[in-house]
Order: structure tokens, then C-alpha cells, then sequence
């Protein structure tokens, strides 16, 4: 698009608060901006002139439908459209219509949507809310809202519901620790800015196998004869077909209002990343879902496949999506160092409350990022260990160990300066971190968790995050308000540099990839929970579970049903793998391999008839005979490991023999099916090797 084309069509297809502005009553408009600000509900005459507005406006850009448009427990968003059309009684002749009532409530009648036992059957139906926070969009010709969607009984069957209640809760709370310090802002939010790594593969290699069609990565596959030890890919020459996808990617993107930024090659072969200008959070985790479909689907325009999983490919880096989060009230950045020292207090407070949060709920942190396809990833020496940990980076770290060391400072109270608060330098944007191994490193002026995976929804971990750090606000409302006799300044101060103190297991600057911090994070106490079946037990801790009902962000059962569907999620994903696997193994590969042997064992005859000795066709008849015999047991040892797991009815239970016997059965047979891969010939193999996929042209 031409730049002043990008300043017209921006945002064009996004129902904005300039459009609303124009479009609807002047009393409307203050009063639906009044409710949206202050996070009321709707009154249903202002609801049936906004949808009545926005209908209009919908027509006008070529939609017929509507749909709400919301995030159940799998984590992608759903839809269901329905058309704009009614019939007239009187004459039969057909009328756009759209009311309040639809606009505000949906039935989506989605009793198959995962929902962690909180819906029975007999009363299945849920409903969706109208988030008029989330702007409404068009997208093919539908009209979507965004929504939440609950179940009848009020529980939350979604990811949004909590993120929600999370950004308020975590606003009532920084609002109490910003008047102490004489500070009232009409709004606090968090700013999320997600940065998305994804593939691009020929989408005829995509189709040509079942793994990648069935489960989005590669399940078999030797290893290539060059990974990304070159690092040529990183920050290289983007490739045309690429460039024209990515440019059409863009424009579709910002018509949405996405404003996507940046875009470059990453480390591994054939993988980008985008990343886009922050937005307010629960905002930038809808356009973040909005990008990943739009990935999706217009790759298929250039011939290409985009691929979201964490591991496409073994060899090769994996994908991850790093949630850079920070907090703002009415735009001041809360994690904004300041050139001013008694700004610096503020800052360090809020710095504090980060560095305790993360600390106590690490197990938490550690959950909401624990899926299948992250396993690969955390730990794999590309991405953050699974051990949570804080990076300060060089600039910050003397700054607060001063504040830990210095207890002379408490003894004066008049001046700012003198209790010691130390200025900060003011280079510290651009020399904090370029330390890739940190799970969670503060970047100058936000923090960057690094943990979540790449196909991952960023609610969980951003729910998780913002009701940890509103749990840190209060607190230090409470020290404060019990020490009211005390200077303010010197018992923030006191709060801070304790704080520090109590939490400084959790910093650490060093290589998080070494063996070495595995064992002194053990030494230190800190979690080191490897696969999602030890992970997920941790949300439904009750310290946990009191820690989301003290906040309204989840209750009880809400937490136990997020438990039991990541529980279910990961043993159905290991299911569907381990069904593709003893597939092609026997329907493909097996085939492929015998038929191969045959093909040389017949050549070994021919030979021998005419006296030739064949040593090279007898030695591979010998080694391609026993590969398919291994490759045949182990595909039958997977199928009954399988079937045995399936029948396991605990869900933890399930996970964990998934984990312990279905897995390592699943990597035996992929290592017999890749050795094979590497003797036989190329015309024989039945699908695309990594060399073909990873290094076409
Ligand atoms: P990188 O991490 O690759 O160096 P940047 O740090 O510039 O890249 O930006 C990564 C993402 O962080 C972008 O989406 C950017 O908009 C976002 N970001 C920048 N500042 C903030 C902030 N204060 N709060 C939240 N996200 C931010
Ligand atoms: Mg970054």
C-alpha cells in the first residue's frame, strides 16, 4: 500500500470510537463512552442505537452477517455467523436488521466447547457478552464482536472473562498505591505487546504430510544436512514470495487497526517473526488472535503454509511468542524509570511488586505457559528454562542491590535524596538486556515474559500476571496503612528495599541455558517444573485458587475447570499425535520401506544369477529388513501404549503416563522411522524430508 493509502485505510474495517463518535446521538455517545471508561453495563435503549449505528456502518462496508466472536477454553477464537436478514410478515420482503439485544447477548449454543466439566449437559448452554472495550471489526464480510462467554450459572467458559476481571481488579488495586503517592488517574491499564514467531513452508509439503495437516508439526523427520548453524536466515534477505505475503499480511492487519510493526527472518530456517506497537492488554490479545488466523489464511495465497506450533521441527529452533507487558496509568508508563529520583521511588515500588509476584506465584507463571507443544520448547536451550526467573539486567541490578545493602538510608526522613533512593542512569533502555535466556527480563521499560508459547492464547499468563501483581499492590497498601504514623517516602522506601531482600532468589543475570543454574536454582528453592503434568497441578493449589477468588478473577470451580481442560487438552493432543504416528508409520512408511527392500532384494537375486557379488544391495537389504521390523513392533508398542492411556479415567493420571510411557514410545519410533529415512532412497520416501521443506528456494 501507498503510505497515504495506509493512512486512509487504517483501521477502515474497525467499528472506532471516531465512527461511533459520528455516527450515533451526541448523548449517546457520552454516555457509551462514560459506561466503556468506567466498565459499566449497557443500558439496552443505548445498546439498540449502537447497534442500529453500527449495523449501518456494516452495510455500508459489504457485510451481511454477524457474529460474536469469542475465546473458549481451546484457546482460538470461535464465531458463528448469522445473517443480518428478517422477512417482513406483512409482504414477505426482506430487511437488515440488528438489535440491541443481539448485539449485547448471544446464544451460541456451544455445548461442545471445552469447559472443564463447569457446564452439564442438560443445561449446556452458554452465552456471550458484548466486551465494548474491543472494538467491532469486519472480517470476510461479518461483522464480529468481540465477546465473553459464560455459562448460565454465571461461571467464565473463556479466556477472556478472566483477563477481563483481572486488568479491573489490578486497576482498583494500582489506583490505592498511585493515591498514596498523590497520583489519581481516570484510567490504569497494562500495555501487551506480543511478538509472534511463526514458519512458512511450501504448502504442497504441508499437504503432502499427515503430521503437519493433523497435528502442526513434524513427528518423523532425519535430521537435515545443515541446520541454522550458519545463522544466515536471522535478519537475511527476506524471500520474494515471502516479502508479497508479508506486505499483504500488513495491509490486511491495519485495516483491522492491528498495528503490526516489525517483521524479520529469525534463527531457524524458513521462521519470521512480527510484532506489533503494544496495545491495552486484553485489546492486543485479540488482534494477537486476529493476526494469527490472518497468517493462516493468506499465506495460502502465495502457496505457503504458516505454521504456529512451538515445534515444527526437531534441529531447528522452535516458536515462541514473547508477552511484553507493562502498566500505564492515563499513559504514564508505571515501569518508566524517570530521570527524577522521587519518580524512581514509584518506579521502584512498582519494580518491586513485579519481582515479588513472580517470585511467589512462579508456579503459577509456570502454568499458564504449560501446554504439549511448549515442552519442546522450555528448556531446549533456545528458550527460557521451564525455571521462572527475573532479569534486572547490568544497569538496574547495582541499584537494587544498593537498596538491599544500604540500611544506614531509613535513618533520615526529610529529603527524597537522602534516604537513598538512587537515580537511575538514564541509559537504561538501551543497555538492559540482550540476554536471550531470561524467562522474565525487564527491557527498559517493560517486562518481556518469554515463556509463552508461539500458538499460545496470552490471556492465561496475562490473567496470571495482572492478579499477581494487584495481590503486590495491595499489600503494600496494607504496610503502608498499618505504619501511618511513619513517613510515607521512608516506609515505601522500607517496603522496597525488603521486598528486594525477600525476593532475591528469583533475580538472576546469568546463562539460563547453563547446566550449572539448573543446580543452583535448585539450591536457591526455585521450581523447576519440566512438562505441563507437572506444571498444571499448581492451579488448583488453594493458595492459588484463594489468590484468583480473593481478586474475582476466578473462582473455585472456574479454576478447576481451566485445570481439568488444559489437563484434557494435552493428553487429546498426545492421543492425536501418537494416532498419527502408528498411522504413518504403517500406511506410509512401512509400505515404502518393504517395498524398497523388496526392490533391492530382487536386484541381490538378479546379481547372484549372474555371478556378481553384490555386497552394497546385501547389506542394505539386511539393515532396510531390520529397520522394518523394529519400525512395525514399535508402532504396535505405541498403538497399545496409547490404547492403555486412553483408558486411564483420572485426567492427571492420564497426563502422567502420557508423559512417562506414550512419549518415550513416540520418540523410539520416530528415531527407527528417521534412521530408515537416511538409507533409503529419496524417490521411495512418501513424504517431504527437512532438507526439501526446510531449504527450498
Ligand atoms: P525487541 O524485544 O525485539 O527488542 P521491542 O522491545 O522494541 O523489540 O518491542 C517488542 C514489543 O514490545 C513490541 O510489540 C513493542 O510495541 C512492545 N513494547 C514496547 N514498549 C512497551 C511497553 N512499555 N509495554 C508493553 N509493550 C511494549
Ligand atoms: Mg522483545
Amino acid at each position: 500500500m501507498a503510505h497515504d493509502k495506509v493512512t486512509a485505510e487504517y483501521g477502515s474495517l474497525v467499528f472506532s470510537d471516531a465512527d461511533m463518535r459520528q455516527r450515533l446521538p451526541k448523548p449517546t455517545y457520552k454516555e457509551l463512552s462514560r459506561v466503556i471508561r468506567e466498565n459499566k453495563p449497557i443500558d439496552l435503549d443505548i445498546a439498540n442505537e449502537v447497534a442500529h449505528a453500527m449495523k449501518e456502518w456494516a452495510l455500508e462496508k459489504g457485510a451481511t452477517h454477524f457474529t460474536h466472536w469469542f475465546q473458549p477454553l481451546n484457546g482460538i477464537t470461535s464465531e458463528k455467523h448469522d445473517s443480518f436478514i428478517t422477512i417482513q410478515p406483512d409482504d414477505g420482503s426482506v430487511l437488515m436488521a440488528f438489535s440491541g439485544k443481539e448485539l449485547v447477548q448471544g446464544e451460541p449454543d456451544a455445548s461442545s466447547f471445552p469447559n472443564g466439566g463447569l457446564r452439564a449437559t442438560f443445561e449446556a448452554r452458554g452465552y456471550t457478552v458484548w466486551d465494548p472495550m474491543s472494538p467491532a471489526f469486519i472480517k470476510d464480510e461479518v461483522l464480529c464482536i468481540p465477546t465473553a462467554f459464560i455459562s448460565y450459572t454465571g461461571e467464565a467458559l473463556d479466556k477472556k472473562t478472566p483477563l477481563l476481571r483481572s486488568e479491573v481488579a489490578l486497576e482498583r488495586q494500582a489506583k490505592r498505591v498511585l493515591a498514596l503517592f498523590g497520583i489519581e488517574p481516570m484510567r490504569v491499564i497494562t500495555n501487551v505487546g506480543p511478538e509472534q514467531e511463526y514458519f512458512l513452508i511450501k504448502e504442497e509439503d504441508f499437504e503432502a504430510r499427515a503430521d503437519l495437516r493433523l497435528t502442526g508439526r513434524t513427528l518423523f523427520g532425519a535430521e537435515p544436512s545443515k541446520g541454522q548453524e550458519l545463522e544466515e536466515h536471522y535478519f537475511g534477505a527476506i524471500r520474494p514470495s515471502v516479502n508479497a505475503f508479508m506486505k499483504e499480511l500488513d495491509d490486511e492487519l491495519w485495516k483491522l487497526a492491528i498495528p503490526a510493526k516489525t517483521k524479520h527472518n529469525e534463527v531457524a530456517p524458513c521462521q519470521h517473526e512480527l510484532a506489533p506497537i503494544y496495545e491495552r492488554g486484553s485489546l492486543a490479545i485479540d488482534d494477537n488472535l486476529l493476526t494469527m488466523e490472518k497468517l493462516k489464511l493468506l499465506a495460502t495465497n502465495y502457496g505457503l503454509a504458516c505454521l504456529q506450533h512451538e515445534r515444527p521441527f526437531e534441529y531447528v529452533n522452535g516458536s515462541g511468542k514473547h508477552d511484553n507487558w507493562s502498566m500505564s496509568a492515563d499513559g504514564r508508563n508505571l515501569l518508566e524509570p524517570g530521570p527524577h529520583p522521587e519518580d524512581n521511588l514509584l518506579f521502584l515500588v512498582f519494580l518491586a511488586f513485579l519481582v515479588a509476584a513472580v517470585d511467589e506465584h512462579a508456579d503459577l507463571m509456570r502454568a499458564s505457559v504449560a501446554s504439549a507443544g511448549n515442552d519442546h520448547r522450555l528448556g531446549a536451550n533456545e528458550a527460557p528454562p521451564a525455571i521462572v526467573s527475573v532479569f534486572l539486567g547490568d544497569a538496574l541490578t547495582p541499584v537494587v542491590e544498593a537498596l538491599i545493602h544500604k540500611e544506614h538510608a531509613e535513618a533520615h526522613e526529610d529529603e527524597i535524596m537522602d534516604l537513598g533512593v538512587p537515580a537511575l542512569p538514564d541509559i537504561l533502555r538501551d543497555n538492559t538486556d540482550r540476554n536471550r535466556t531470561s524467562p522474565f527480563a525487564f527491557t527498559g521499560n517493560k517486562f518481556e515474559f518469554r515463556m509463552c508459547g508461539s500458538q499460545q492464547n496470552l490471556s492465561d499468563p496475562n490473567t496470571v500476571l495482572n492478579t499477581a501483581v494487584a495481590e503486590q499492590c495491595e499489600r503494600f497498601c496494607d504496610y503502608v496503612a498499618a505504619r501511618s504514623d511513619e513517613d510515607f517516602y521512608v516506609v515505601a522506601l522500607r517496603f522496597v528495599r525488603h521486598t528486594f531482600r525477600d525476593h532475591q532468589r528469583i533475580l538472576f543475570d546469568g546463562n539460563g541455558y547453563a547446566d550449572e543454574w539448573t543446580i543452583e536454582a535448585e539450591r536457591r528453592g526455585l521450581l523447576n517444573l519440566k512438562t505441563t503434568p507437572d506444571a498444571l497441578p499448581a492451579l488448583i493449589k488453594p493458595e492459588n485458587i484463594a489468590l484468583f477468588e480473593r481478586y474475582g478473577v476466578l473462582n473455585e470451580a472456574e479454576v478447576h475447570a481451566r485445570y481439568v481442560a488444559k489437563a484434557e487438552q494435552y493428553a487429546k493432543l498426545l492421543n492425536i499425535e501418537a494416532n498419527v504416528m502408528v498411522h504413518m508409520a504403517r500406511h506410509e512408511y512401512l509400505p515404502a520401506i518393504i517395498s524398497y527392500s523388496g526392490d533391492i532384494a530382487t536386484a541381490v537375486a538378479t546379481k547372484a544369477e549372474l555371478g556378481i557379488d553384490a555386497r552394497a544391495e546385501k547389506a542394505l537389504v539386511r539393515t532396510l529388513t531390520e529397520g522394518a521390523n523394529e519400525v512395525f513392533d514399535l508402532a504396535n508398542a505405541l498403538d497399545s501404549k496409547n490404547d492403555e492411556a486412553r483408558g486411564i479415567a483420572d485426567v492427571g493420571e492420564r497426563d502422567e503416563f502420557y508423559r512417562d510411557e506414550v512419549i518415550p514410545a513416540m520418540e523410539a519410533l520416530r528415531a527407527a522411522v528417521d534412521g530408515m529415512e537416511t538409507v533409503c532412497s529419496k524417490e521411495c520416501w512418501p513424504v517431504p524430508s527437512y532438507n526439501d521443506m526446510l531449504f527450498y528456494v
